[in-house]
């Protein structure tokens, strides 16, 4: 059995749980990372990892990351993650048991979906725990898919950071999947001119009835533009794309966008103003809590609205003390946790 604490992305997490085995059909890991603020919240990711190190290391960083995350949108959550890196049965059966092992916990960890999972997925652990979210509610109540409205936090804090308008700004997309493709309808409905890219043909073709300029995936972080907006996987900015970076904004929906930490000084020596992902990202988390909590979905649009007034805090704080925009960031989550940790 692989040791958490022997992975390097492990930072005193709570709880790391490998859930499911040979004879379950699924594998997973579900990761507490810190739960000051609240019940750790966070989705449930899907992916095939090479390793189930590999699906570990995200898993911690993810769990990570939602703590950040909770705590900057002001959510009484704390963070967690789950990941589901095999799945040799029934797909509904799978998530039933996912579903058990979510309830095991007793409320420790709150589930929802993340890249690679659906409402559908969601129902099926609804069948066997109530700590989930993500499931379409009645007319008015907050809930269901939270990627419109991460999508929507992420179109806000572009605006915002345009200093007030996309309209006739190029914005150069990567990944138009679930939250991708929200920002592109929304971004096209303000005005702006699309480049967009992705490895998914059938997502491509969804985004070209936008009216969407196609580029190659490899290439996309280099198209000269206002924006650059990562919607696909994390560590897209590294020390090869940031000197090729054709835009002097970055701002998107990816979780851990910074491949390492040198990576956010130098995006800052190349005078690009970066959006700190998880401040950015913040909408589908904020909706879920919402769901979780009963409010409704005036409450979550009024939260999310909230969002670039944040993101441009923290670009006002990095650019008054000189350091990078994520370390602003992160120096004020630290900051409510320990206020917290002392009430
Ligand atoms: P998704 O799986 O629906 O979409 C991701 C898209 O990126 C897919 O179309 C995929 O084909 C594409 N992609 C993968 N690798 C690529 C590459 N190298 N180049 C270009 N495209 C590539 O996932 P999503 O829910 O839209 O999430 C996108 C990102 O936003 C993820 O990093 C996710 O963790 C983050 N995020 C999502 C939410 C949410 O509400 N869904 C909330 C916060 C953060």
């Amino acid at each position: 059995m692989i040791d958490p604490k022997s992975n390097a992305s492990f930072d005193e997490h709570e709880d790391v749980m490998f859930i499911g085995g040979e004879n379950q059909g699924f594998a997973g890991i579900i990761a507490i990372h810190n739960s000051v603020l609240g019940p750790a919240a966070g989705g449930c990711r899907i992916w095939d990892y090479n390793s189930a190190d590999d699906a570990l290391t995200d898993a911690l960083r993810l769990s990570r990351g939602m703590t950040y995350k909770n705590a900057m949108a002001d959510l009484p959550l704390g963070g967690g993650k789950a990941v589901i890196y095999r799945i040799n049965t029934d797909r509904v059966d799978a998530f039933q048991k996912f579903g058990d092992a979510v309830e095991k916990l007793g409320g420790r960890y709150i589930t929802a979906e993340d890249v690679g999972a659906t409402v559908t997925d969601m129902r099926a652990i609804a069948g066997r725990t109530s700590y989930v979210a993500g499931i379409p509610k009645e007319h008015g109540q907050a809930g269901g898919d939270p990627s419109p409205w991460t999508a929507l936090g992420v179109f806000l804090s572009v605006q915002a950071m345009l200093g007030g308008s996309v309209q006739r700004r190029t914005i150069a997309v990567q990944g138009v999947g679930a939250v991708g493709f929200h920002l592109c309808k929304l971004l096209s409905e303000a005005g702006a001119k699309l480049v967009v890219a992705d490895v998914n043909k059938s997502n491509l073709q969804r985004a070209e009835a936008l009216g969407v300029e196609i580029a190659p995936v490899d290439q996309i972080h280099a198209i000269a533009a206002d924006v650059f907006s990562p919607c696909a996987l994390g560590a897209g900015l590294n020390a090869k794309t940031i000197p090729e970076l054709g835009a002097p904004i970055v701002c998107g929906a990816a979780n851990n966008q910074l491949a390492t930490e040198e990576d956010g000084a130098r995006l800052v020596a190349r005078g690009i103003a970066y959006g700190p992902d998880y401040v950015v990202n913040a909408g589908g988390i904020i909706n879920v809590s919402c769901e979780y909590l009963g409010q409704s979905e005036a409450q979550a649009d009024a939260k999310v609205r909230a969002i670039p007034g944040r993101v441009m805090k923290v670009l006002d704080i990095a650019k008054a003390e000189k350091i990078p925009p994520h370390q602003a960031a992160d120096r004020i989550v630290r900051e409510k946790i320990a206020a917290a940790r002392k009430s």
